[in-house]
């Protein structure tokens, strides 16, 4: 029996054990919170503590790229740690995220890096209005974020963000990465899986909606071969250059047929969890096999699927359950305002039917905790 370690405890790692089960693999969970290693399901459950979970792993992985440097370092000296501590830094720090798509000639949105006054001041004469900045360090689900429309909000702004940088207590120094915003016609995102032996396989482009920017549906649908292509050499060029290993997610804005990088993830994302219904093989399976020297499992999409964020709520009408092709999957966290609880995966055999089906699902969710949901629906029709 292969055993894991997977650095942090949530619904990621919840999800690869679920997933590793049937592969007889026995999958435990570091809890950065606690510094303990608990079982990934029933996490009151302790196993040890950091240095017991390295002892006991053949492998590990990360479910979150947010890890203190000391954290990834113990990993990465044990030799078991895939993907590498580097390209988990990558992900976790955007000015490294940007040197990486630079050194690859990758396209994507014109920055500048901003520590003081001064650069603040460089940024704003570079780039043109609306800019987007955002905190080098710790953003996720668009927070640490701040979007400036007119000049005239520019020094309230950097106020802001002075305390940001100022009150940081991180191991490297916080900063912020000022970003043109990208006039982009949607967001779609491509993940995929790269074995020991370079192999990948991906899964089609995903089509993803924000909603205050936190990811609230994502669509598995037919794609163009062109788009496909596009978005495959991306993953290719940046999986090679980082000799990466397991499930990487990449973020792209779509510009008419072009896409830009927005931004990577090293591990499950998110934008994957239809995979668990749409797909023969699921995220975090083919994540497992990646890293566990197994073979690669099938990325085609089998039937076009809908993922549905839950945020915030830990009940949805039993209808939900009763429609065909719905599958809820529930984290077991504690409700808090936004927060992701769970997703429902829904199924169906072609684009117009679950474009039927998402309008039935929205009339029967409440439409205060899915505001987007009906409209959105009915675009796709
Ligand atoms: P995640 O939860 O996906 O990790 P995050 O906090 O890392 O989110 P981003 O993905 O960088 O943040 O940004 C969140 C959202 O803000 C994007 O999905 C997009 O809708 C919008 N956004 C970010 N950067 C830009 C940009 N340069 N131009 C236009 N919109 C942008
Ligand atoms: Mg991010
Ligand atoms: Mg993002």
């Amino acid at each position: 029996m292969t055993k894991v370690l997977v650095l942090g405890a949530g619904q990621l790692a919840r999800m690869m054990d679920l997933a590793g089960s049937p592969l007889n693999l026995d999958i435990a969970a570091f809890d950065p919170r606690t510094n303990k290693v608990v079982h990934p399901i029933a996490n009151d459950y302790i196993l040890g503590n950091l240095e017991d979970g390295i002892n006991n792993a053949d492998v590990i992985t990360a479910e979150f790229e947010h890890l203190a440097h000391d954290v990834l370092e113990k990993c990465q000296a044990s030799g078991k740690l895939l993907p590498s501590s580097t390209a988990i830094k990558i992900g976790g720090d955007r000015r490294l995220e940007k040197n990486l798509l630079e050194s690859c000639q990758v396209a994507n949105a014109t920055h500048k890096i901003i520590s003081n006054y001064d650069d603040f001041k460089i940024a704003l004469s570079q780039l043109s209005l609306p800019i987007i900045f955002k905190s080098a360090l710790e953003g996720y689900d668009g927070k640490g974020q701040w979007r400036l429309k007119s000049m005239k909000q520019a020094e309230v702004i950097w106020a802001e963000m002075e305390d940001f940088i100022k009150q940081a207590n991180t191991s490297v120094p916080q900063a912020i990465v000022a970003e043109q915003m990208v006039p982009f016609d949607r967001e779609v995102s491509i993940v995929g899986a790269r074995n020991t032996k370079g192999e990948i396989a991906v899964y089609p482009v995903t089509e993803n909606h924000h909603t205050n920017g936190v990811l609230s549906v994502s669509l598995a649908l037919p794609v163009t071969d062109e788009l496909q292509q596009q978005a495959f050499e991306v993953f290719s060029k940046l999986t090679q250059a980082l000799d990466y290993v397991g499930i990487l997610a990449i973020e792209f804005f779509q510009v008419g047929d072009e896409l830009l990088v927005n931004e990577i993830a090293p591990r499950v994302h998110n934008s994957g969890h239809w995979t668990q219904q749409g797909a023969d093989t699921c995220q975090f399976e083919n994540h497992l096999r990646a890293i566990c020297a197994l073979p690669l499992g099938n990325t085609e999409l089998i039937r076009p699927t809908a993922m549905v964020n839950i945020l915030g709520e830990d009940s949805v009408p039993e209808a939900v359950l009763a429609m065909p092709g719905v599958a809820i999957h529930w984290y077991e966290k504690e409700k808090r305002a936004g927060r992701k609880m769970g997703h429902i995966n829904l199924c169906a055999e072609s684009s117009i039917e679950l474009a039927n089906k998402l309008i039935q699902l929205a009339g029967i969710l409440d439409d205060h905790a899915y505001p987007d949901l009906a409209d959105f629906a009915q675009q796709l029709k």
